[in-house]
């Protein structure tokens, strides 16, 4: 598989983990668009995007966001607050086709986004 989150996942492309267990794997944004900018993806299904997502999917995404706020409270981010982003297809600003929960802070969010 084409993927790079998928190759992430797998250890086969490198990428700066601050958590991973058996079913989620979160690291920081290469690109940060904020002091803590990190991706949270599930690790053993691939799902291109939320709009494709099952009914079977729930309980994984849902870790998904449960783990975007324990990395939160890991990097010290979560009394201040944060903000977690699912862009999903091209108006949504989707680039990488993999589901990843953006999980950003350190700084004041805006509203409404770009
Ligand atoms: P999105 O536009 O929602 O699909 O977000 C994709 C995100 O993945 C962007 O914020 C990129 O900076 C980030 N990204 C792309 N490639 C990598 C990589 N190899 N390691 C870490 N982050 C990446
Ligand atoms: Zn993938």
């Amino acid at each position: 598989m084409d993927c790079i989150f998928c190759q992430i996942a797998e250890h086969k492309l490198p990428a700066n983990i601050v958590y991973e267990d058996d079913d989620v794997v979160a690291f920081h944004d290469i690109n940060p668009q904020a002091p803590v900018h990190v991706l949270v993806i599930p690790r053993k299904k691939h799902i291109a995007k939320i709009a494709d997502m099952t009914a079977e999917d729930q309980a994984l995404v849902g870790k998904v966001i449960y783990i975007g706020k324990q990395v939160a409270e890991q990097l010290g981010i979560a009394e201040d607050g944060f903000r977690l982003v699912f862009n999903n297809g091209r108006h949504g600003g989707q680039h990488v086709y993999h589901i990843h929960l953006h999980v950003l802070g350190g700084r004041p969010m805006t509203w409404p986004p770009g």
